[in-house]
């Protein structure tokens, strides 16, 4: 069976039996606070376990690396509006050891979707359109480094509120271990 089959037969079971009910709450966080972490497979059951969170209590924005690298880009959206209209009071960076956007290499990403079949001439009209692809596909060299860089374009974004404390975090994807980076209580 593939996969988005097997998908739709469990959902019809689960929401016949009302295997829903134990999850019910409501769309506003118990805990007052909102989570940017990383996509990392690990991290899907640990993170929540590892800081006792469960359905209802925090908002969760999650992509590669748990980077903001772009003041008005959707991530930054999503924590502004979990602030503004979410009743989030806090927010949390949690990178995490072993990520896969640590020493990420362009080079790399680039030279497999040559072999996907995206045609030079594709790379090339995205370079000359202003974009950078490097860049873009860029990972970072040191997680803690690269925390603490994000939590200060939270921090300092324009409209970002002067009394949110934003926290910075890594924690470990076997452990569920979490190291303080940048404590936003002390800035
Ligand atoms: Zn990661």
């Amino acid at each position: 069976m593939k996969l988005l089959d097997e998908i739709l037969e469990f959902n019809n079971e689960f929401v016949e039996e009302k295997k829903y009910v134990e999850f019910a709450t409501t769309k506003l966080p118990n805990k007052r606070m909102v989570v940017l972490t990383c996509m990392d497979t690990r991290l899907v059951e640990l993170l929540p376990r590892a800081l006792n969170v469960k359905n209802g209590d925090i908002k969760l924005v999650k992509n590669a690396g748990a980077l903001v690298t772009h003041p008005f880009g959707s991530i930054m959206r999503s924590l502004l509006v979990a602030v503004y209209e979410l009743q989030a009071d806090e927010v949390l960076i949690i990178g995490h050891h072993d990520c896969g956007m640590s020493g990420m290499k362009p080079d790399g990403i680039m030279e497999h979707m040559r072999k996907r079949g995206k045609s030079e001439a594709a790379l090339d009209t995205i370079t000359y359109s202003g974009v950078d692809v490097r860049e873009w596909l860029k990972g970072f060299d040191n997680v803690e480094e690269s925390v603490a860089h994000s939590v200060s374009m939270v921090k300092k974004h324009p409209l970002m509120p002067n009394d949110v404390p934003v926290h910075g975090l890594v924690i470990h994807p076997s452990t569920g271990k979490l190291d303080l980076v940048v404590n936003g209580y002390e800035d």
